[in-house]
């Protein structure tokens, strides 16, 4: 079921779509880039490869380079020997064409420091200067090798063949060739510099295209995975400056990607949890209806809205449904669950549409209307009640549900969202006491009340604590023998005041309603209960037989709140009381709540072997039908009976009929409330076992009690001493 007035503004907003992180161009600093490792490895990889390609390609070129230069020098040692040869062409080849003045003057002008000149038999013709030695040269000359370097590259030797001079001599020089060697050596420099400017701008030029193509988009990778993994759902990412197709920019693009979608994953995720969580936390599950939180939130916006800024009325309702538990306990939750969400839906149709119909708990509703100008609160009220009217027909079966509410009007009886709903519950308290299937409007009369009640409740603690409470007796007789057969266990509240007794006694009937309802019986009944067993041990090893019994009341509310099986045994161990010694009175409202755990319970009281009395017989819940079943020994007759019984002829009636029952069912029957002689003779008459009351004695504190057990006569009068007593 949908509840169409609710629903619509307290939806909480949808999360719009998840934010697209802001776009942002990302660049990546020099700093980073010369920070960067991977820059690094790839870097100088590269450029040791280029500096070893280079020096291998200066090895291949070197021995060219160098041969070109020893070509060159040699070719101007041949230059310089044609010069210093004569030009006389002789048929005699034994003499040197080389005089030794132009040997000087070579070896002055010319790298030339040596010259050697043979015949084509190789005989030395005429030597000058510094020569290599004659025999290696011979050798050379005659192995073919014309050219023959000092070790340091400064000095060369060198042969011309006589087809080199166009001559029929052989000539050997010893020359200079520094020159060489720093050709060689400028040659390798110069390469080298070339090889280094070039392999550091190779190196540079790669340095910022890895920057720029694979740095650049891996460090924004990074970050970007950095901050998904940091703002999972709002990550902010950041975006290359220019998207490229390549491997590196496609892996970027799909991990933005990715990171985007998980966050729109995530979001989503995250507001349909949060719109569950609103509603498990705002909505009751079974009606769909708004709950109490809700509702206040509903109460709070409304006083504001309209009560404060429009000076508008409201109208808030509490609604309790009459035995609704009944139905839960006899026909099972699934149809009471079944009847809840049929009357949540009446309700919401019973309702204008910007009413709010909440459920607060198991069977309780808070309905919040808005009050038009002519409206009354009453108009609603109504129509809650005819919404019940109809009964609810669940699998065939039909069921009458009735309700009781409790109104509060705003401003009238407050502005603030709690104390509205408080005192609509306070009226709805009153409704239900006052008889259900009613409703009540909050008047501070019910919050004085509620005040009052509540003050008590503090005092009664007080009470219990600081040992305010004691205990009369009132004692039961044999009617026909007039034994004394025990006594009644009854509290007092002895309340100090500022009077002149310093206290007031505080009537029972006042306060026990009280304890019943805050559970505080259950302490305070356990006190009595060891008292009186305290009293009664007392009195037996005074020497007092039967007279010693006490019957001591126990609440509805401790019969079944409390282990009250537990608590009897264990005070019959600790006062070492015989059981027999002691009566519990029950009322028969006892019966009210599941019969069986009530008789299990009776049972087991019994067992102990204390006595069992149903008190105020008569008034409540009819169990006739059950009685037999029940393990009790006595039936006490309400003393409202017996005050009537001899004026109104019903309440006579009722009487003999429960000594009769009694009897039947071979139970004993006492009258409480005896005051007179005439009570004590029709009693006596019909057949009545017991009695107690007035006439013999009110309930007195245990040391008169003594003095009463001692003092009586067995006569049914109050003992001369006592019988001032009322
Ligand atoms: P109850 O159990 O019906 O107790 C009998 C009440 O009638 C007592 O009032 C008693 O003083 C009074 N009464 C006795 N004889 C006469 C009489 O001849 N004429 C009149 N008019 N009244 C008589 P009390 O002591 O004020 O107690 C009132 C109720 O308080 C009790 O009614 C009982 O329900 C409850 N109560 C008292 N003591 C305890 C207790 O220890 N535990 C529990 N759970 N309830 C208690
Ligand atoms: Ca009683
Ligand atoms: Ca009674």
């Amino acid at each position: 079921m949908e509840s169409n007035s609710q629903g619509t503004d307290t939806e909480k907003p949808v999360k719009s779509t998840p934010r697209q992180g802001r776009r942002e161009a990302f660049r990546v600093s020099a700093l980073q880039i010369w920070g960067s490792r991977i820059g690094w490895k790839i870097t100088i990889r590269a450029f040791l490869t280029l500096i070893i390609i280079q020096m291998l390609a200066l090895a291949v070129m070197l021995p060219h380079f160098q041969n070109e230069n020893i070509d060159y020098i040699k070719e101007t040692g041949r230059i310089a020997v044609l010069s210093a040869m004569d030009g006389t062409i002789r048929s005699d080849s034994n003499i040197s064409p080389i005089s030794e003045q132009s040997a000087a003057t070579l070896a002055a002008r010319t790298p030339i420091l040596g010259v050697a000149v043979y015949d084509l038999e190789y005989n030395l013709l005429s030597a000058y200067g510094t020569l290599p030695p004659l025999d290696d040269l011979q050798q050379k000359i005659a192995d073919g090798h014309s050219v023959t370097l000092s070790r340091r590259k400064d000095f060369m030797d060198v042969v011309y063949a006589p087809l080199d001079l166009a001559r029929p001599y052989t000539i050997a020089v010893h020359m200079r060739s520094e020159k060489l060697l720093t050709a060689l050596q400028n040659y390798i420099t110069n390469n080298g510099i070339i090889m280094l400017v070039l392999s550091g701008l190779v190196t540079i030029v790669l340095m910022l295209s890895i920057g720029r193509w694979l740095l650049e988009p891996v460090i924004l990778l990074r970050n970007n995975l950095i901050e998904a993994a940091k703002h999972p759902e709002t990550p902010k990412i950041q975006y290359p400056r220019v998207e490229t197709s390549d491997e590196v920019g496609v892996a970027l693009k799909i991990a933005n990607d990715l990171i985007r979608q998980n966050a729109a994953n995530l979001l989503r995720l995250r507001s349909q949890a949060e719109d569950r969580i609103h509603r498990l936390a705002y909505f009751d599950r079974l009606t769909n209806l708004p709950n109490r939180s809700m509702f206040m939130e509903k109460l709070e916006e409304y006083i504001k809205n309209h009560v404060i800024k429009q000076d508008k009325r409201l109208a808030i309702m509490a609604i309790d449904l009459d035995n609704f538990k009944d139905v839960n306990d006899t026909m099972g939750h699934e149809v009471g669950d079944k009847v809840l969400e049929a009357i949540a839906y009446r309700f919401v149709h019973a309702m204008p549409d910007n009413a709010v119909i909440s459920r607060a708990s198991a069977d309780e509703f808070n309905v919040l209307v808005l009050l038009g100008d002519k409206d009354r609160p009453q108009d609603y009220v109504n129509n809650i009640f005819e919404a019940l009217e109809e009964p609810i027909s669940i699998y065939q079966e039909s069921f009458k549900i009735g309700g009781s509410i409790g109104v509060s009007h705003c401003p009238d009886d407050g502005i603030e969202a709690p104390k509205l709903l408080k005192n609509a519950d306070i009226a709805l308290n009153r409704a239900k006491e006052e008889g259900r299937n009613t409703a009540r409007y909050y008047s501070e009369e019910f919050d004085k009340a509620v005040q009052k009640r509540f003050q008590m409740l503090r005092d009664l603690r007080v009470a219990l604590d600081e040992k305010q409470f004691q205990l009369h007796y009132q004692p039961q007789f044999d009617l026909h023998t007039g034994k004394m057969i025990g006594s009644e266990a009854l509290l007092r509240w002895w309340k100090p005041d500022k009077s002149k007794k310093g206290g007031h006694f505080v009537s029972p009937a006042d306060f026990i309603p009280v304890a019943e309802q805050s559970g505080l019986i259950v302490p305070i009944g356990e006190w009595v209960l060891r008292q009186a067993c305290t009293d009664s041990v007392a009195w037996q090893k005074e020497g007092f037989d039967t007279a010693s019994r006490v019957a001591v009341n126990i609440s509805g509310v401790q019969f079944h709140r409390s282990n009250l099986v537990r608590i009897v045994s264990d005070i019959i161990q600790e006062t070492g009381i015989e059981p027999r010694f002691l009566e519990l009175e029950v009322t028969e409202s006892i019966f009210m709540d599941d019969i069986e755990t009530t008789v299990a319970t009776l049972k087991k009281l019994h067992e102990l072997g204390v006595d069992l009395a149903i008190d105020d017989f008569g008034t409540g819940y009819s169990s006739l039908s059950y009685l037999r079943q029940f393990p009790i020994d006595r039936l006490k007759i309400d003393q409202s009976f017996i005050r009537n019984a001899l004026s109104n002829p019903d309440d006579m009636a009722i009487t003999k009929t429960i000594i009769s029952l009694g009897h039947s069912l071979s139970l004993s029957v006492i009258a409480e409330g005896v005051e007179t002689q005439e009570h004590e003779n029709f009693l006596k008459q019909e057949g009545c076992d017991e009695v107690q009351g007035f006439k013999y004695s009110k309930a007195i504190p245990a040391p008169e009690l003594v003095q009463f057990m001692r003092t009586y006569a067995n006569d049914l009068k109050p003992p001369a001493k006592l019988a001032t007593v009322k």
